[in-house]
């Protein structure tokens, strides 16, 4: 695995003499200089006291440049750059918002032809103009790529704090508008500052499956250890391995992630070491990373280059050998079949003893391929001294048949009967007491192996007749996910009604919960092989949902199982089992599986939305997905619901304040749940307001403050150049941002929608066991209702198959 993580640092302004230039492998300068931005403040006041007509800004010059031209593509370090901090995209003031546009243009455009790969901008400072800011972004990203659809263009970061106290997803929240406006523009990434403070897990899941390019270090957030050596606290540390380990992949254009150290001169003289000892100790935890992550994928055959694949169809297509050679190298699969097999003929001799005896053993293996689980089924028969035996391998692949009859010949000395069919439509009597078969898609049966094994059960089975796996379980869950998003878009919009295969793309599962969908077993109970399915599943917090991702668990024999969950996974059931076993930790109607160690053969499946749904806190998601099917083909389709919860009082009036969780504690019950939409109203839009504004003044967020050489503000009528520039920083920073006003919270119209005020909702249904039912009976005389509120709902994806469907 080659790693994309490299480490940058914050220039001294000064590239010429910078003492860092061979030690880093990118310096973080600013494009232009103050030069160039009193240049610009002299044009400006031209044109407001009309000696200038038309608002046209100068190109900066050679010495209004901060990275000096032809150093950035000569010299060995790279270069991200920093647009001017003073520039005003979000103004309401269209003379001064155009003239940020020109600059900010100016400044792309020179970092583009000198090879920089990367620009890092800051954010909005009012929050209540972050449309206009947005509009100036996305007319420099969709207009610089029309204009030149074939230079490599940069990346344009915006730099965020990784997460505020006060609402851990606010600058997310603030992310998302922004690259939802930009229609998730491939060029538009995040630079993050790190925090002091211990990153919540959801909010770190969250920015893991982000494009993230920079990842801002700054001095202060360092403690010293009893050497008085400077180093990251612990969940520092985590934080930048979780990220290292994603290696760039969540954003597909560079590739890359940048470690960028700053301020490292604030503190030198408490720390023993000097400048150069940060540098030391992020490479020391760099190369610690690279050793925790690699060894594990040291003997996997899978390259991590991350791939979006259309569903294998093995039923219809016949593999290559490539395929078959790749499959065969993952030793953990077939030694947990040789496993699986080894049991089953153990019992089938001790339970049927009479039977075997007197006619020979038959063993089929359906869908042999090139053979590898019939050289299993031949050691275990060799193994346990069985010779009479009918060993019988179908395949429908003339490729693999020519393997299978060179096997047989070499080393199943010609006992193998190899019958080139297609196993629908094998025309035998013979019924086999043991049917192995490998004919499992991510999702379980999407490969049609229902259709297969239901073919075989009603020809060549008998009443005892054992299937090896015995089921399979399909599983489902919400995620977000960028760029899987983008990806697809970028392919028209029948990919985005298609089921894929994800291989290594960052995601992030929005519940905490993965949901069973539904089971086939073999033999089966009825003949039918469709499937419909409705669950429902909690999101405790806001997020932007792309598409349903989908696992499989097999049970291949009795408790042999594989798994291609994620580790830890807690999964609801669908009932609770009868008997427990010991292929997870039974919590009930909850169980907790594992991924099978070392097993690589499958990826998840991905069925996207078309449209992202916004999800906000505390949402219920209602997820459907049907398997259909017709004389030809099998075809998922899919749909998602969102809901919330209200509490209504027995006037019929819903109250006001958000309902978090659905816990039904009497003062808790006094609330309702706030409405969907990308800003929150009421209470929590001030906490949100206070978040942004908290961070705006926050010296270690904004490259701006800490990282940019001038924040002074251009309309500003009377900016003093004495003055020193925190100061007013600050100053223009702490003007009040208007987040949304509460006329616009959409909650007030879906109660119109719903008729919220007047008529007598239904009654809260949840199928999930409430921890505090008893406190609700005894609660009840409060007669308030709790109702549930559909606030979204998507098409059906993939309707009768027409983007993509499954040829039997
Ligand atoms: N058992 C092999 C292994 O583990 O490497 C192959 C597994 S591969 C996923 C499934 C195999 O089943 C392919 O070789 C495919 O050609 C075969 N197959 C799928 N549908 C079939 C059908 N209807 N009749 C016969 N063979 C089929």
């Amino acid at each position: 695995m080659k790693s994309n993580v490299f480490v940058g640092v914050k220039g001294n302004g000064l590239v010429e003499s910078d003492i860092y230039q061979d030690k880093y492998d990118y310096m973080l300068v600013s494009i232009t200089n103050i030069r160039y931005r009193d240049s610009v403040k002299k044009q400006y006041g031209k044109l407001k006291s009309g000696v200038l007509q038309d608002l046209h800004i100068d190109a900066p010059q050679l010495q209004d440049l901060g990275v000096p031209a032809l150093k950035a593509s000569e010299n060995g370090v790279g270069f991200i750059g920093l647009i001017s901090s003073w520039l005003e995209l979000e103004s309401p003031n269209p003379d001064a918002g155009e003239m940020s546009y020109q600059v900010l243009r100016y400044e792309f455009e020179y970092a583009r032809s000198y090879g920089i790969k990367q620009v890092i901008l800051a954010p909005p400072r009012n929050l209540g103009n972050l449309n206009f800011y947005v509009q100036k972004i996305a007319r420099l990203l969709y207009s610089i790529q029309n204009d030149r659809p074939t230079t490599r263009l940069p990346l344009l970061s915006i730099s965020l704090p990784l997460f505020e106290d006060t609402d851990p997803l606010s600058t997310w929240e603030l992310w998302n508008t922004i690259r939802k406006q930009c229609k998730y523009h491939p060029l538009l990434t995040i630079t993050l500052a790190l925090p002091r403070c211990r990153t919540p897990s959801y909010v770190l899941n969250r920015w893991l499956a982000e494009p993230v390019s920079c990842l801002l270090v700054s001095s202060s957030i360092f403690a010293t250890n009893q050497y008085n050596y400077p180093v990251l606290n612990k969940f520092n540390q985590e934080l930048i391995t979780k990220f290292q380990k994603i290696n760039g992949d969540a954003e597909s254009n560079l590739g890359e992630l940048t470690v960028i150290l700053h301020g490292l001169e604030k503190h030198v003289d408490k720390i023993r070491g000097g400048e150069a000892i940060y540098l030391e100790y992020i490479n020391y935890l760099l190369k610690k990373g690279d050793k925790m992550i690699i060894p594990q994928h040291a003997d996997s055959f899978w390259d991590k280059f991350p791939r979006i694949m259309s569903p294998l169809q093995p039923n219809f297509d016949n593999l290559s050998n490539e395929v078959y050679q790749t499959f065969e190298k993952d030793k953990k699969k077939y030694d947990l079949y040789e496993m699986a097999i080894n049991q089953a003929l153990q019992y089938i001799v001790q339970e049927q003893n009479k039977k075997w005896m007197r006619e020979s053993l038959t063993i089929l293996v359906a869908g042999a391929g090139r053979g590898p689980l019939v050289g299993k089924a031949f050691e275990c028969l060799k193994k346990m001294s069985i010779t009479n035996f009918k060993l019988i391998a179908l395949e429908k692949n003339p490729q693999a048949l020519l393997y299978l009859q060179k096997k047989n010949f070499e080393n199943w000395a010609n006992s193998v009967d190899i019958v080139p069919v297609n196993m629908r439509k094998w025309d035998s009597s013979v019924k086999v007491d043991l049917c192995i078969s490998e004919l499992l898609g991510s999702f379980g049966c999407n490969e049609l192996s229902p259709e297969c094994l239901e073919a075989l059960q009603q020809r060549n089975c008998h009443a005892k007749t054992i299937f090896i796996p015995q089921s399979y379980t399909s599983y489902v869950a919400p995620v977000s996910s960028p760029l899987l998003y983008q990806k697809l878009r970028e392919q028209g919009a029948s990919a985005l009604q298609s089921p894929w295969i994800v291989h290594n793309i960052p995601y992030c599962i929005l519940s905490n919960k993965i949901n069973e969908l539904w089971t086939f077993e073999h033999p089966s109970k009825e003949p039918t092989t469709t499937r419909s399915a409705i669950t429902h599943l909690k999101i405790k917090h806001k997020g932007e949902l792309h598409g349903i991702i989908g696992f499989f668990t097999a049970q291949l024999y009795k408790n042999i199982q594989l798994s291609i969950l994620p580790d830890d996974s807690t999964v609801r059931l669908h009932e609770p089992p009868l008997t427990e076993d010991d292929t997870g930790v039974h919590l009930g109607i909850y169980k907790k599986i594992n991924h099978t160690v070392n097993m690589a053969s499958w990826s998840p499946i991905f069925f996207p939305l078309s449209q992202p749904l916004y999800i906000s806190d505390d949402t219920e998601l209602e997820l459907s997905m049907a398997r259909n099917k017709d004389c030809s083909r099998v075809w998922y389709e899919w749909s998602v619901n969102s809901y919330v919860y209200i509490v209504v009082t027995d006037d019929g009036k819903p109250t006001s304040a958000p309902c978090n969780s659905l816990k039904n504690s009497a003062s808790r019950r006094k609330f309702v749940k706030k409405a969907s939409g990308p800003f929150p109203s009421g209470k929590k839009s001030d906490e949100v307001n206070k978040a942004f504004a908290n961070f705006q003044l926050s010296p270690q967020v904004l490259p701006s403050s800490d990282i940019e050489d001038s924040t002074e503000s251009l309309t500003e009528s009377n900016v003093d150049d004495n003055v020193d520039t925190t100061e007013l920083f600050e100053r223009t920073f702490t003007g009040k941002s208007e987040f949304i006003s509460p006329e616009l919270s959409g909650w007030k119209s879906i109660c119109d929608i719903h008729g919220l005020g007047n008529a007598i909702p239904y009654l809260f249904e949840n199928d999930e066991p409430i921890l505090e039912d008893q406190e609700d009976k005894e609660q009840s005389h409060y007669e308030e209702y709790r109702a549930r509120v559909r606030t979204n709902v998507t098409e059906l994806h993939n309707l009768g198959g027409e983007a993509h469907s499954i040829k039997i």
